[in-house]
């Protein structure tokens, strides 16, 4: 046995951001742009990122008719690759066809083994230039192999993989090919990997740790962000981009599995490695890494979207910064007691949270 590291990793719930003199008069003013973030903007097909926010490729989370509504909105959903490479490349077909013209570019996922490859090839003579090697430990050797294959294909694409947690493996898939890398093992709202592996690192400590990276790749936060406060701590920490996928699910839109409960609906939000989703896309079980979850439906997605837009606004404003991507240069964090989490929450008496 091996210590690797004994030091404490900080989750989200561990921190929080000092507020700052600020000089900025309205928060309308505030520059969310990608392309900033980034430093530079990606073409994907006649389309380039506007907000620096994916929609997960999750069956509860994206379809046809929520990514049109993601795209259109500014959020750049990711086709999930559960179903047959026809069907994905139909999928594509069809919201892209729906899509405005100043719309976020539509990412499909797909996954590292060989057979993928031809999805991936029928997915770009569909015209998608947008790849996201969808794996749940990308530190390995297939994941790396995808990334130089499609690099090599097709130099052109926009290729994200992941996820990985650690900067080594961060800077190993962004030194294969990789423009972009999902930082966030263990931490999704649905995931049971650490329990049933023992594996993980708080989402927040591998953003802070691969934001270390001397490679221009763009880092994504994903996994356990719940609301617009975690959003911002991520971009503060060093996070380029954030997933989402509990926080678009549920909603009016939102695809999955619909139930009723004393006049309350209720929509499926599930892991993908959940029992159910294994069952529904292969048929069978082998280990379960997530789990099934049920929510109230809570309003509708451009809604969701207009108060996302506005929360990290308001936290950017907090911090005096103008432009998202001054962001992680001019914040600063504080590790605060375990008991300042009930602080943080509102909890007078007969407070009410939504
Ligand atoms: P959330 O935003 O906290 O709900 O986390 C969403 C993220 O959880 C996704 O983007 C994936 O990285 C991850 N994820 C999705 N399905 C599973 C699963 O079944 N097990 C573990 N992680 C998952």
């Amino acid at each position: 046995m091996a210590f690797y590291e004994t030091r404490t990793c900080l989750c989200f719930d561990d921190v929080l951001l000092v507020p700052k003199y600020s000089e900025i008069d309205s928060r309308h003013n505030i520059s969310l742009s990608a392309t900033d973030v980034m430093g530079r903007s990606f073409d994907c097909n006649g389309k380039t990122f506007s907000l620096p926010i994916f929609a997960s490729p999750m069956d509860t989370v994206v379809d046809e008719k929520t990514a049109v509504i993601f795209a259109n909105s500014g959020v750049s959903p990711i086709l999930h690759r559960y179903c047959t490479e026809e069907q994905q490349v139909e999928m594509y077909k069809n919201v892209v066809r729906r899509l405005d013209c100043d719309s976020a570019p539509v990412g499909a996922a797909i996954g590292a083994g060989e057979f993928s490859l031809n999805r991936m090839i029928n997915l770009y003579e569909a015209g998608c230039r947008f790849f996201c090697i969808d794996v749940a430990h990308g530190h390995h050797k297939m994941s790396l192999l995808a990334v130089r294959t499609i690099r090599h294909l097709y130099p052109e694409c926009f290729i994200m993989a992941g996820n990985v947690a650690t900067l080594e493996a961060f800077d190993a898939l962004a030194n294969a090919g990789a423009n972009a890398v999902r930082v966030g093992i263990g931490g999704g709202s649905v995931c049971s990997t650490r329990i049933v592996t023992g594996h993980g690192v708080p989402t927040l400590q591998s953003v802070i740790d691969c934001a270390e990276s001397e490679t221009d790749a763009i880092l994504v936060a994903d996994g356990g962000i719940r609301n617009t406060g975690d959003m911002v701590k991520s971009f503060a920490a060093g996070a380029d981009f954030v997933m989402l996928g509990s926080m678009l699910s549920c909603k009016d839109e939102s695809p999955g599995e619909e139930k009723v409960v004393d006049g309350v609906k209720y929509k499926n939000y599930r892991g993908m490695a959940s029992v159910s989703a294994q069952k529904d896309w292969r048929g069978k079980v082998s280990v379960a890494e997530g789990v099934d979850s049920w929510r109230p439906v809570s309003g509708n997605l451009n809604d969701t979207i207009e108060s996302i837009k506005a929360g990290i606004r308001s936290g950017l404003s907090y911090s005096g910064c103008e432009k998202l991507s001054d962001f992680y240069a001019n914040s600063e964090f504080i590790k605060v007691s375990s008991r300042s989490s009930k602080e943080n929450m509102p909890h007078g008496p007969g407070a009410i949270f939504r």
